[in-house]
């Protein structure tokens, strides 16, 4: 049985890619960040064959600790602080985390490989917050990036970093640009799962209004079930190489507030959506639309779930929450 190792395992990546490799007969061993991290009992109820290694990104010996205990062939590094408005009120701590932990990593496996011999394949999760201020429309893995955040930058370097070392030391080294990839595991900080708890909670009586930043950015969202199948598809090929995974979808904020608002039979939504300039951001990303040709040839990586079934899914999921939370 192969050995996979994640970093990011409480994170929703984390889940669903451990819950993929099981099911596809992996021993797993996630890396369990901090003292008492409240995150560990979900991640021992959703993937109870998980077994934890405690590890930080910005410590190398437990990151080669890690390593050694898990002897793992794969590596997927979906640890970071992910966060894109976050990452400007921590800044320093965010390249720490998201961009230098990247090179920790890299260099806990060329460690490995000089003690082992041989060093695991490894997934660097990119993001398509790299092409912030986009310079093409679609963007593909040829695109000038031009992040806008302090998160985007971090990335970048991760970014550069994974190809330098597959470049300099010929590791199988791979990195998914992937574009934004949402669940019913969203964290709630994130757009789509604010919208789609809001809903469900106005729809139930629970809550009057939604307060939103600028509605008209446009995203390409897409389901994280269907994109962790890419990451470990990647590790697959022959060769490394660098991917950028999206639906060639674009939708607006607006846009997702119609489809949430639709699906609890609520057709207009604006007196119930109020703005406040606490949720803009110092530099925006106004249009993300990915192209994923490449992925499609060579992995043969197609999504499955459309937008509108993405919103369906993930307002339901919080409608049933909400009413188990509330008792209503
Ligand atoms: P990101 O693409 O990783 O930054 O994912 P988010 O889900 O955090 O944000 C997606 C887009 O939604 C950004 O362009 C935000 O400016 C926009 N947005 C508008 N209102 C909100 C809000 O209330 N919260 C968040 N998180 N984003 C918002």
């Amino acid at each position: 049985m192969p050995n996979a190792l994640i970093t990011g395992i409480t994170g929703q990546d984390g889940l669903y890619l451990a819950e993929l490799l099981l099911s596809k007969g992996y021993n797993v061993y996630g890396l369990i960040r901090g003292q008492n991290n409240p995150k560990t009992e979900l991640v021992e109820q959703t993937v109870p064959a998980v077994k934890l290694l405690a590890g930080d990104l910005s410590d190398i010996p437990s990151l080669l600790r890690a390593l050694e205990v898990s002897a793992a062939d794969e590596v997927y590094n979906l640890g970071a602080i992910s966060y894109v408005a976050y990452s400007w009120d921590q800044a320093l701590l965010t390249s720490e985390v998201t961009g230098r932990g990247v090179l920790n990593i890299l260099e806990a496996l060329r460690l490995y490989e000089q003690i082992h011999g041989k060093a695991p394949k490894f997934y660097q999760a990119s993001s398509s917050e790299m092409f912030g201020k986009v310079q093409q429309v679609p963007q593909s893995e040829e695109t000038l990036l031009w992040p806008r955040s302090p998160y985007g930058v971090a990335k970048v370097f991760g970014h550069y970093t994974t190809i330098n070392y597959r470049e300099s030391y010929g590791m199988h080294a791979s990195s998914g640009i992937l574009f934004n990839h949402e669940s019913p595991r969203r964290g709630p900080e994130f757009v789509t799962r604010k919208v789609s708890r809001a809903v469900a909670r106005i729809k139930l009586g629970l809550q009057e209004e939604i307060v939103m930043g600028n509605l008209d950015a446009k995203r390409d969202w897409g389901f994280a079930g269907d994109y962790v199948e890419a990451m470990w598809l990647m590790l697959q090929q022959p060769e490394a190489d660098d991917y950028v995974i999206a639906t060639g979808e674009t939708h607006s904020i607006k846009e997702l507030l119609d489809a949430a608002f639709t699906v609890v039979g609520i057709d207009d939504w604006a007196p119930y959506v109020r703005q406040d300039p606490q949720f803009m951001r110092p530099a925006e990303v106004d249009l993300l639309i990915g192209d994923p040709a490449k992925a499609r040839e060579k992995l043969g990586w197609t999504p499955k779930v459309a937008f509108g079934e993405l919103v369906q899914m993930m307002v339901e999921s919080d409608l049933n929450e909400q009413k188990k939370l509330h008792g209503v």
